[in-house]
């Protein structure tokens, strides 16, 4: 399972299945990241916390990933932010509950629908 799942950035630790759900838990590969405010590089870690967003289903079964994201210090002593998050934009957009490439399959199997219906 490790070997065939795929995800940019982040190194699998975990993964079991729950009532037909395939969990897969997470943690993320770069020991640091920006300060969003004044882009100062940091790897002093303020603390962890979790995101739970929903990936491409494997073999039929929903998955739902569970990942470990960091919390940061900005090590910037004029900087307005004392801490930030890591974001990975590349994999799961800020807020998002989906992961890119969900939504982008999501997408692509409604434009084959509207295509379909299209040409009667
Ligand atoms: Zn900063």
């Amino acid at each position: 399972m490790e070997e065939i799942y795929e995800l940019v950035g982040f190194t699998v630790m975990n993964t079991f299945n729950q009532n037909g759900t395939q969990i897969i838990e997470a943690q993320t590969e770069q020991t640091s990241a920006r300060c969003p405010v004044c882009q100062q590089q940091s790897s002093r870690i303020h603390s962890y916390y979790f995101r739970r967003p929903q990936d491409l289903p494997i073999c039929d079964k929903n998955v739902i990933l569970i990942l470990r994201m960091r919390r940061l210090r900005c090590i910037n002593k004029n900087c307005t932010r004392s801490t930030f998050s890591e974001e990975y934009p590349q994999v799961i957009t800020k807020f998002s509950r989906k992961t890119n490439r969900l939504k982008q399959a999501s997408l692509e199997l409604h434009l084959n629908l509207e295509g379909r219906l299209g040409k009667g």
